[in-house]
């Protein structure tokens, strides 16, 4: 979770209403939960989340985080495949994914699987030498997941469908490369959330609710992907338009 901030006293975060429904009620976190905050202009810091406001932690040495903060909404898969999706996405420098329950995703997973997945995020995290650890949210309905990014105007808001003649990622990441991606971290940072379906693919009805909330549907190419294979695919993609 990044929040960009305009008022900081000493070490203490001065956050707007929006950001405090946003911390508050959206993504519901409680005191001592982690996000962070940049300035916009290079500096990041570890922040936790003190009452209505956010108290400093640390300031952050970003050389390994990408230029953009890359939300992930992945329909859960069968089995453990969620897992790998966590290790390789957070390698490859997600900052937030959301486990999404749609119309054809038959799990609702348990407590321990969140657990679980918050460790394997931790793990690569480290081994990637990533500044921060993404964040993991708790399960939500495809549905909820997609009114609460409409909330926020700065992201940029694709879904990946398998069917349609829709554009390639790649091509559509070209074409706002320069808006997405400064010189400096913190410039120009833009916010990115990807959305990807499971094993028998996003509904019609689906498909439509997140068009309605301005995702943008895109193509990862001809073929179809797992449904584990695709958040990463997307990842990659991502990932090179901004490092390339
Ligand atoms: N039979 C399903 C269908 O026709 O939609 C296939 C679903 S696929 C196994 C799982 C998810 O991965 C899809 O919902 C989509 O989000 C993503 N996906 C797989 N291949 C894709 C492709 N070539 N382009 C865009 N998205 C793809």
């Amino acid at each position: 979770i990044t929040i960009q901030i305009s008022q900081i006293q000493e070490t203490k975060i001065l956050l707007t209403p929006q950001q405090q429904h946003y911390l508050l009620r959206v993504l519901r976190l409680q005191d001592g939960d982690k996000f962070i905050a940049m300035d916009g202009m290079g500096k990041w810091w570890l922040t936790h989340l003190k009452g209505e406001t956010g108290e400093i932690l640390e300031l952050l040495e970003v050389k390994t985080e990408l230029p953009v903060s890359i939300t992930l909404m992945v329909a859960l898969p069968k089995g453990n495949g969620f897992d790998d999706v966590v290790r390789c996405c957070t390698e490859l420098g997600v900052t937030c994914i959301v486990p999404v329950l749609s119309d054809r995703t038959l799990i609702n997973p348990s407590p321990q699987k969140l657990e679980r997945w918050r460790r394997i995020a931790a793990e690569a995290a480290e081994q990637s030498e990533r500044a921060f650890v993404p964040t993991i949210l708790e399960p939500v309905a495809f549905s909820t997941a997609v009114n609460a990014s409409a909330a926020n105007q700065r992201y940029k808001r694709y879904i990946c469908e398998a069917r349609g003649n829709y554009p390639h990622l790649t091509k559509v990441l070209n074409n706002l490369s320069g808006e997405i991606v400064g010189e400096n971290i913190g410039e120009n940072i833009g916010e990115i959330v990807i959305a990807t379906g499971p094993e028998g693919g996003w509904t019609d009805k689906e498909i439509e609710m997140a068009i309605k909330a301005k995702f943008q549907p895109v193509s990862l190419g001809c073929r179809i992907l797992r449904a584990v294979t695709a958040p990463i695919v997307a990842l990659s993609l991502i990932t090179a338009a901004c490092e390339a």
